[in-house]
């Protein structure tokens, strides 16, 4: 869910309230977001059938977003979101770090490579991002107007 609007229209608050309406986790469910929760050393959501809500700063680096091996492998936040959600908040500014995800969202795994091979690892989550129209916010509102160029505007 790509929620696009203009700079204060409310699209962080409206993302945010999706947390609430997702439903509990299965007991089944909730057993494997644990698991991987342990695995990278991070807290288990409270209560536990809290599905998983990650929302990642925007300087995040795609190692801990996707997963790294450094003497052992470590979950990213794709898994840890795992049938929870991702939120990207202002999403062009994750820009080339997110290369992988498209892949990610297809397959619902990510893969972390190392010397010895490879780990696969689940990473099934529901991506709810937000932008503006442009870089200054204001593209295609009929009160305010837009200060980028049409490149800046299709760059973005
Ligand atoms: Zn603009």
């Amino acid at each position: 869910m790509l929620l696009i609007g203009a700079p204060e229209s409310g699209k962080t608050v409206l993302a945010r309230a999706l947390r609430g309406l997702l439903p509990p986790l299965s007991e089944t469910e909730a057993a494997g977001v644990a698991t991987l929760a342990a695995f990278a050393g991070t807290a288990v959501p409270e209560p536990p059938t809290v599905r998983p809500w990650i929302a990642p700063a925007p300087g995040v680096s795609a190692a801990a977003l996707f997963g790294r091996h450094v003497r052992r492998s470590r979950p990213g936040l794709v898994s840890l979101a795992h049938r929870g959600a991702l939120f990207l908040d202002d999403l062009p500014s994750f820009s080339a770090r997110l290369v992988r995800l498209p892949t990610i969202l297809d397959d619902r795994v990510v893969t972390i490579a190392h010397a010895a091979g490879a780990l696969t690892l689940p990473a099934a989550f529901q991506l709810v991002a937000t932008a503006r129209p442009c870089p200054c916010g204001w593209f295609g509102d009929p009160e305010a107007i837009c200060q980028c160029t049409p490149q800046q505007v299709r760059r973005y």
